[in-house]
């Protein structure tokens, strides 16, 4: 079969592969679309994963089951199913102790263009299909199916890891696609004031629509100087980390207010350490909490926010912003990813010929 691949850190290219084999818990897929992340330009030119050889990229997209093993249930050769971009081993220990994507070793629930080939290939392989993969509801697009893998899953993690509340006052680090899915979960649990940091206008325009209030810029001075402008000195009591740096979590936690708690989703691509200020932790008493995690992963979130978006009540089309349609496009839309043009949120390809 054919797959686009990290050839090595920092090259890209088409490879042929065996197609995997199926376990009796497992099913093999054929993408649908696929959907470019910004974790595929971490993975292949800053080595984020380490250095792969060979490894087929992607873990964003949607797909129809070709094969399924003997002890699967639910799911048959032609189902229309939403793929998680963390598929963890439910059986695990780990994923006993609620810690699903850490099933197997930490972070170890990312499996695909992780340890092993991702979705950009003519099939894929997903352990444990009764855990992992979700019917897609019918009538969804394609390129809204895409956002569920990764997206929407990651973006509403930070909002639950940051505990949003009735009426919080809270504030989104970072609002490419991650971080406008934060905005509109924060919206969704009932915040009364969401600040976004992000100028992008493309970004600015769509995070308005999910309910952001106010923008910072953190090329304008200090994050936390202008939240504590906004806020007559008081602060916020809730942040969302969905960009920036390990310098990020200083600005956080001098944004809040004691008692407050920040979720992060941001990856940390470099740096020894998180620095956390002193005085603004209330000298180690200040009641601020730092939580930071990888999406659980798995079928009943899929199916939750799946149902969020075809019931209406949640609309990511405008997260798609350039679609391209044919595996040749692959190539150009990692491409663009990596580019970043002002107007680009998402790029999504549908797979409607054959590779
Ligand atoms: P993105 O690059 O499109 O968005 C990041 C945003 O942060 C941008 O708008 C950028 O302008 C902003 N930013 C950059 N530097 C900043 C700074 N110093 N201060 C404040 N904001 C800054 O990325 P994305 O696709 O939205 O993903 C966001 C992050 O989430 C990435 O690090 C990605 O790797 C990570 N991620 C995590 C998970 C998870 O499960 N935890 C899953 C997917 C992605
Ligand atoms: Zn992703």
């Amino acid at each position: 079969m054919k797959g686009f691949a990290m050839l090595k850190i920092g090259e890209v290219g088409w490879i042929e592969k065996e197609r995997p084999a199926c376990g009796p818990l497992d099913a093999i897929c054929k993408p649908l679309a696929i959907a470019i992340c910004t974790s595929d330009v971490h993975t292949v030119w800053e080595g984020a994963v380490g250095d792969r050889h060979n490894m087929i990229l992607g873990h964003e997209g949607c797909a129809e089951v070709v094969e399924v093993g003997s002890l699967v249930k639910d799911f048959k050769p032609g189902d229309k199913v939403l793929v998680p971009a963390i598929t963890p081993d439910w059986n695990s220990l780990e994923a006993q102790s609620g810690y699903s994507m850490h099933s197997g070793g930490m972070l170890a629930g990312w499996k695909f263009s992780n340890f092993k080939d991702g979705l950009d290939s003519e099939y894929f392989h997903v352990n444990d299909a009764d855990g992992n993969l979700a019917h897609m509801p019918e009538g969804m697009s394609l390129e809204d199916a895409c956002m569920l893998s990764d997206m929407v899953p990651t973006g509403f993690h930070g909002v639950e890891l940051a505990d949003i509340q009735f009426g919080d006052t809270v504030l989104v680090i970072g609002i490419g696609p991650v971080g406008l899915m934060s905005v509109a979960g924060a919206h969704m649990r009932g915040a009364s004031r969401i600040l976004a940091v992000g100028t992008r206008p493309k970004c600015v325009e769509i995070a308005k629509k999910y309910g952001a209030d106010e923008f910072i810029s953190y090329k304008n001075g200090s994050i936390e100087d202008q939240v504590m402008a906004l806020t007559d000195g008081k602060g916020v009591d809730r942040v969302v980390i969905a960009g920036g740096t390990v310098e990020t979590f200083e600005s956080a936690v001098k944004s809040l207010k004691p008692g407050g708690k920040i979720g992060n989703v941001n990856y940390l691509g470099s740096g020894d350490y998180i620095t956390i200020p002193r005085v603004e932790w209330g000298v180690g008493m200040g009641h601020k909490q730092i939580n930071g995690g990888l999406m659980p992963g798995g079928r009943l979130r899929m199916e939750k926010l799946g149902s969020l978006v075809s019931s209406g009540k949640l609309d990511v089309s405008m997260l798609s912003t350039h679609v391209f349609h044919g595996w040749e496009h692959i190539p150009e839309a990692l491409q663009l990813m990596k580019d970043k043009p002002a107007d680009l949120i998402k790029p999504v390809v549908i797979l409607d010929n054959t590779p």
